[in-house]
C-alpha cells in the first residue's frame, strides 16, 4: 500500500513536507472513526485510505463499525432519502428501532480516545456517552441535507446539537446549528487500486471479462444500485443518444451492506435494460477496485446522473481519469465540475442525452473538458488536501478560539 512518500510525485513535495509539518502537533493524537459499513460507498472509501495515512503522520487513529439487523438499515436507508429530500413514509415504529440499534451499540462498542469521529446519521445517537467518554465528538455528515425532511431532521437535531463540532461537504449544505460547522469536502486517494494508472493490456482484459465490445463508444456510470443515482433516468438518456450515435452503455455497482433497497432496484434495471443488447448491467462484488478504474478509463463518457448526492466521489474518479463527463448539477458535484470547463453539467434525462451525444461526437472537446477536470481534482480533490484538513481540525478542536501556531 503506498506511503505518503509516494504522493510527492503526485500532489508536489511541497504538500507532503506540509502535513509532516501540521503532524507534528497532532503526533499520538488518539481518533477514532465510526461508521456503519466496511465496504461499498464513499465513506468507506476513504476511510480506508484515510486512516492509515493518518497513522503514518503519527496519529493514533482507528475505524470502527457499529452493528445493525435488516430492520435498522431499512430505517437509515430511510432516514438517507428522506435527508435528501425524498418523500419517505417513516412511521414512529422506525424512530424507535433507530435508538434500538443505537443502544444495543452504546453498550457493546468500545468507545474512547481524543476525537470520536462519527459519520453519517447511523452510529449518531453514540453521542449519549458524552458524559462518560471526555472526547472532542465530532459529526461527520455526508449527506446533501440543504433541504432535509423535517422529520427525520428534527428528530436527529438534539444528538447532533450535543456534538463539538460538525462537518459538512460542502458551503450549500450547512445547516444553522449551535455547535460548530467545519467545510471539509472529500477526496480520492489517486495512488488505490481504483484510481491508479492501469496498462492498456489489464483494461482490456477487464472489458473482455465483462463482454464489452473495445470499439464500440462506451458510456458508463458506476453507483451502488439506488433511486437516487437514477439509473433508470440514465437509461432513458442513453436510448436517446443510441438513436444517433452507435455505442454501449455500462451501468455497473454492487452492494453496501448499509443499502437493503439495491437488489430490487438492480432487479428494475435489468429487467428496463433486458430488451437493448448493447446495455450492460454489472453487479459487481466490493472490492472490485482495478474493475472500476478500468471500466472509468475505457469510457468515451462518464455519466452520474444522480437525483440527489453528497459528494460524488465518482466524479472525481472519472475527472481525475480525463473522463469527459455529464454528471447531474446537484450537491457536491457542482464543486467538482464548472459546466462546459472541466464537464458538463445536466438537470434532465433530455439535458443529459444532449450532452452525452455532443461529447461523443466532439471527442477533442471532451478531451479538453477531461484534461481541464483533472486539474481541478489534482488541486482540490486528492486525499493530501483531505489529510491536511482533518489535521487542522483536529487541532482546532483543542484551540478553540484561538490563532493556530503551526
Ligand atoms: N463504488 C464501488 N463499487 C460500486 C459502486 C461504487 O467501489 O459498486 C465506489 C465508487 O467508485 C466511489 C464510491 O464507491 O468511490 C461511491 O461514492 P459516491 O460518493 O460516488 O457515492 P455514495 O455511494 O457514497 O453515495
Amino acid at each position: 500500500m503506498a506511503g505518503l512518500k509516494d504522493y510527492e510525485p503526485v500532489a508536489g513535495p511541497q504538500v507532503i513536507e506540509e502535513l509532516r509539518f501540521i503532524a507534528e502537533k497532532t503526533q499520538g493524537l488518539q481518533v477514532q472513526n465510526i461508521n456503519s459499513t466496511a465496504v461499498g460507498g464513499g465513506v468507506a472509501e476513504i476511510l480506508n485510505r484515510m486512516v492509515p495515512l493518518l497513522q503514518e503522520l503519527g496519529v493514533n487513529a482507528r475505524w470502527d463499525v457499529i452493528k445493525g439487523g435488516e430492520r435498522f438499515f431499512k430505517v437509515t436507508k430511510k432516514f438517507h432519502n428522506a435527508l435528501h429530500g425524498k418523500n419517505e413514509d417513516i412511521q414512529p415504529d422506525d424512530f424507535t428501532a433507530f435508538l434500538e440499534t443505537g443502544e444495543a451499540n452504546r453498550r457493546t462498542m468500545e468507545l474512547g480516545g481524543d476525537v470520536i469521529f462519527v459519520h453519517d446519521p447511523q452510529p449518531i445517537t453514540l453521542i449519549q456517552e458524552k458524559e462518560q467518554k471526555k472526547a472532542k465528538w465530532l459529526w461527520r455528515c455526508h449527506i446533501d441535507v440543504s433541504n432535509p425532511d423535517q422529520k427525520v431532521w428534527s428528530f436527529l437535531r438534539p444528538f447532533i446539537d450535543r456534538y463539538d463540532g460538525s462537518v459538512f461537504s460542502a458551503p450549500a449544505f450547512s445547516q444553522e446549528l449551535p455547535i460548530r460547522q467545519f467545510l471539509i469536502p472529500p477526496s480520492i486517494d489517486p495512488l488505490s487500486d481504483k484510481n491508479k494508472e492501469l496498462s492498456e493490456s489489464v483494461i482490456g482484459e477487464v472489458l473482455n471479462r465483462f463482454g464489452l465490445d473495445p470499439e464500440k463508444p462506451m458510456v458508463t456510470q458506476i453507483s451502488r444500485f439506488d433511486y437516487l443515482k437514477d439509473p433508470l433516468g440514465v437509461i432513458d438518456a442513453f436510448e436517446m443518444v443510441q438513436r444517433r450515435v452507435d455505442c454501449q452503455l455500462v451501468l455497473a455497482g454492487g452492494e453496501a451492506t448499509d443499502d437493503p433497497e439495491s437488489t430490487e432496484v438492480l432487479m428494475k434495471v435489468r429487467d428496463r435494460a433486458s430488451a437493448n443488447p448493447d446495455i450492460h448491467v454489472l453487479a459487481i462484488p466490493s472490492g472490485s477496485d482495478i474493475e472500476i478504474n478500468a471500466l472509468q478509463r475505457a469510457s468515451s463518457v462518464v455519466v452520474q446522473k444522480s437525483i440527489k448526492e453528497g459528494f460524488g466521489l465518482t466524479v472525481s474518479e472519472a475527472l481525475w481519469k480525463g473522463r469527459p463527463t455529464v454528471a447531474s448539477a446537484v450537491g457536491g458535484i457542482t464543486l467538482q465540475i464548472t459546466h462546459k470547463y472541466s464537464g458538463l453539467l445536466c438537470h434532465s434525462i433530455e439535458g443529459a442525452a444532449h450532452a452525452i451525444k455532443q461529447l461523443l461526437q466532439n471527442p477533442d472537446y471532451g478531451k479538453k473538458l477531461g484534461e481541464n477536470g483533472r486539474e481541478h481534482i489534482r488541486q482540490n480533490f486528492l486525499l493530501t488536501r483531505h489529510l491536511r484538513d482533518y489535521l487542522l481540525l483536529f487541532l482546532s478542536l483543542f484551540h478553540e478560539g484561538d490563532v493556530i501556531h503551526l
